[in-house]
């Protein structure tokens, strides 16, 4: 597994010399991450990474993971759906089951840690024992807590507010809970499968093997098959872009066998494609991230025609990808595509069509867009540079 020394050739000699300074000054610091799942979803991803990392410049990190039941989970899920302003059936059964797993796990919580930090409202539970702990406890919030529903946010936000600090992934989701308050974009790993350099005749035999050709311009959205993703306006945009420039689309996305909503949506997909032999509606396993780095790496244009996002990690791997992006402003995606500098931003079918007949009639134009692009996610969203702020925000929230 790749150490923070060989991300040197990408970031420089300089910003791992300045990450290991600052690893010096947290030496033997024990810093605890709780989440509720040891694999799949963004957060174990990332601490996946991130705890290595961690250790490799000297802090003394663990990881633990809450043990719930399925009816806590279904309870985290309501929860979950809640902070996404979907409409959600609340009853008091629900608060006892998670005040309930929360106590069950308590047991959790390193006595000696520096930090605790409880990543997503999963374990945010376990804030019950902040008052006695030596420790700093730290509250991130992975996701968009704007419309969180009123009663879900009442019930949580006494744990959180029991946090010395909270993270956010953008200044627009800050709540006012009188902690602190700590602003840090997720990241991306450069030198993972789904994001490494391929070589030339690799990448031509996966794309093959995905059955994909290569002899038109290919214009690529990679995404679970939902409706905040809208596939369906992808095609019809695409429609009226092949009009002026021959070219093919890639609608790329997994999770939809497990995913009923998913299921339903990648049908409606496929109708919508009506087999058209320029669409390819492909279904990925989950352990496609070669195949995901290949489609990216193929596109003429890639694009992310959400109607909300988190942060929007498809569009950092685009970038990093050095690819012309097309994306909705929102969410994340705001601080990511920077119209005109890293990428065009467009909202609504016909916005998004010109957007992308553009690049593809201007390919020097488009190249600039992706490599300004590129840099922009060097700069700010990649691994290293997630690391330092950790190390940064430990050493402020330790000062205090
Ligand atoms: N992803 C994947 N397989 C898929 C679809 C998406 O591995 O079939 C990955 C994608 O590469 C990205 C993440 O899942 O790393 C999606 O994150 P994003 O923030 O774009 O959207 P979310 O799915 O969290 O709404």
């Amino acid at each position: 597994m790749a150490g923070l020394n060989d991300y040197a050739p990408i970031t420089g000699r300089e910003q791992i010399e300045n990450i290991r300074r600052l690893g010096r000054s947290l030496r033997g610091v024990g810093i605890q991450h709780i989440n509720s799942a040891a694999v799949g979803g963004g957060v174990a991803e990332i601490l996946k990474r991130l705890v290595p990392l961690m250790m490799d410049v000297g802090l003394d990190p663990r990881w633990d993971v809450l043990q719930g039941t399925e009816d806590f989970f279904m309870v985290t899920k309501t929860f979950h759906n809640a902070f996404h302003g979907l409409p959600v059936q609340l009853h008091e059964k629900m608060f006892e089951t998670y005040r309930e797993v929360s106590r069950q796990n308590h047991h959790l919580v390193d006595d000696g840690a520096d930090f605790v930090v409880l990543h997503d409202q999963q374990p945010l539970g376990l804030a019950e024992i902040r008052e006695g702990h030596p420790g700093r406890w730290i509250w991130y919030c992975h996701i968009d807590p704007v419309d969180v529903d009123r009663r879900v946010w009442e019930f949580l936000r006494v744990y959180a507010a029991r946090c010395d600090g909270v993270v956010y992934h953008l200044n627009e989701y800050v709540k006012d809970l009188g902690n602190r308050v700590y602003v840090m974009p997720p990241a991306i790993d450069p030198l993972s499968e789904k994001n490494r350099e391929v070589p030339e005749d690799e990448r031509r035999s996966v794309l093959e093997r995905l059955g994909v050709p290569g002899d038109l311009p290919l214009v690529v959205q990679v995404s679970r098959f939902d409706r905040l993703k809208d596939p369906l306006g992808v095609i019809r945009s695409f429609r009226m872009v092949r009009e002026k420039v021959p070219c093919r689309l890639v609608l790329a996305g997994g999770g939809a066998g497990d995913d009923p909503e998913g299921a339903r949506v990648l049908a409606e997909v496929r109708r919508e494609a009506n087999n058209d032999p320029d669409i390819f509606v492909l279904e990925l396993p989950p352990t496609a991230d070669l195949e995901i780095n290949v489609l990216q790496r193929s596109a003429a244009v890639i694009v992310q025609k959400s109607v909300r996002e988190g942060f929007g990690l498809t569009v950092t791997e685009g970038l990093w990808k050095g690819r012309p992006v097309v994306a909705t402003p929102v969410g994340g995606i705001r601080t990511q595509v920077l119209s005109g500098q890293t990428g065009l931003a467009a909202e609504g079918d016909r916005a998004v069509a010109e957007a992308v007949i553009r690049l593809l009639q201007n390919p020097d134009w488009a190249a600039g867009l992706g490599r300004a692009g590129r840099e922009h996610v060097r700069r700010n969203f990649i691994l290293p540079v997630y690391l330092k702020r950790w190390l940064e925000l430990l050493l402020a929230e330790r000062s205090k």
